[in-house]
């Protein structure tokens, strides 16, 4: 049978054989791409990757799907969004949408999960807000048609009250202690997020925030939500409010901004893993470029990231990549593209920037997904053209395979 890019998602060939026939192919190992590959998959798995040879033998029997002129690659993760949330700047949108009721924003996470499934995106991490809907949303039965994105949900963060954090969370009850209410917390979330530190000033190169919970807070904190079987991922800029995570032994440092270098010295020998999230500060200049606001401080902030990244890159630290999708200017799926290209300004390849998005992704969702290879699930993306057009081709991405099934379709 074969198959072209023309077959619909869930039609057939959905669990049983499949011969993808790429152009290139990027494994996701963080390595370079290799050309003229076949991959064969069943019941999901992909069971070989081999080198066609010109004129050799057609596959055995079962879909063939012709990406000869594309370029393979795994399907990505953006390890940090807001479903509820759309990108639009505008204040008035932004805090009715933060407030409205699940049934209002139901349509908006949906939206979001195409936007991200038409990226390549099969799994998002979300990190939390106001009303714990995206939690909500993944805990429910979602429609037939609805977009096949993973979803690993924080509910509503946690945050010192009188501290940065209502946007997304709410504070422990008065009089309870951050362990005791994660531990109390009837929500029962996939992954814990605590808010440690304030935003980044987009007026004053730099300026740090005091952490809103000491070391031993977070310590019995993360011990808490361990015995939930939660990871904690922790909202954190400044030397000491990320210093603070890291001891305590959360999973990920979440932003990162001014960590310092001796953080990252940190984060690599304990395999903390960072998400960046450099995309929001180049969104925050461009915002302000159009509005006429000065953009000094967002643009210097953002190379000052940019360097970190670098620093993170050398010292070994596991670097996923995460967007803040939701955040203002940063806009679900494609912002994968702005931060991917960021990643490669600080020194990445493509190979590793994928990594980023693939395995790096994959250890903070705990999916399987990531990397192309025997035994790993036949998840991937196909993107226009040879690997020198990534990452820009990421905006049209022609099929998205999940486990085997075709998801997504362009056209
Ligand atoms: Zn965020």
């Amino acid at each position: 049978m074969k198959a072209s890019l023309g077959m619909r998602p869930g039609a057939s060939g959905d669990r049983s054989a499949l011969a993808v026939h790429a152009g290139w192919l990027i494994d996701g190992s963080g390595g370079p791409a290799r050309a003229h590959v076949r991959l064969l998959a069943s019941e999901g798995v992909i069971r070989r990757i081999e080198r066609m040879e010109a004129g050799g033998p057609a596959a055995a029997a079962g879909a063939v799907v012709d990406l000869s002129r594309c370029t393979v690659i795994p399907g990505l993760i953006d390890s940090h969004v807001h479903l509820t949330m759309s990108g639009d700047p505008d204040d008035a949108i932004r805090s009715r949408l933060r407030e409205a009721p699940f049934e209002t924003v139901r349509g908006m996470i949906l939206a979001n999960l195409q936007a991200h499934l038409r990226h390549g995106v099969v799994a998002v991490r979300d990190g939390g807000g106001a009303r714990g809907n995206a939690l909500r949303f993944a805990r429910a039965s979602r429609p037939h048609a609805a977009p096949a994105v993973r979803i690993r949900a924080a509910g509503r963060a946690w945050h010192r009250a009188g501290r940065y954090g209502g946007l997304i969370g709410r504070p422990p009850a008065a009089g309870m202690a951050l362990a005791q209410a994660i531990r109390a917390d009837a929500e029962k979330p996939d992954q814990v997020k605590i808010v440690n530190s304030g935003l980044n000033s987009l007026t004053e190169f730099g300026r740090r925030t005091a952490p809103q919970f000491d070391a031993r807070e977070l310590a019995a904190a993360v011990h808490a939500a361990r015995e939930k079987g939660c990871p904690v991922m922790v909202h954190a800029n400044g030397e000491a409010p990320v210093r603070a995570a890291v001891r305590a032994g959360c999973r990920s440092v979440e932003h990162g901004y001014f960590m310092g270098s001796d953080n990252l010295a940190l984060m690599a020998e304990r395999g903390v893993a960072w998400v960046p999230t450099a995309a929001t500060m180049q969104a925050y200049a461009e915002i302000f470029e159009r509005t006429g606001r000065s953009p000094d401080v967002a643009r210097q902030t953002l190379d000052h990231q940019l360097d970190q990244i670098a620093r993170a890159r050398s010292a070994g630290v596991v670097v996923a990549l995460g967007t803040d999708a939701g955040s203002p200017g940063v806009h679900h799926g494609a912002a994968v593209i702005a931060e991917m290209k960021l990643l490669l300004q600080a020194g990445f390849s493509i190979g590793e920037a994928l990594r980023c998005a693939g395995v790096n992704g994959a250890l903070l969702h705990g999916g399987r997904e990531g990397l192309l290879a025997p035994g790993r699930p036949a998840t991937f993306a196909a993107v226009p053209g040879d690997p020198g057009r990534l990452p820009e081709s990421l905006a049209c991405v022609q099929a998205v395979f999940i486990d085997g099934r075709l998801r997504f379709a362009a056209g």
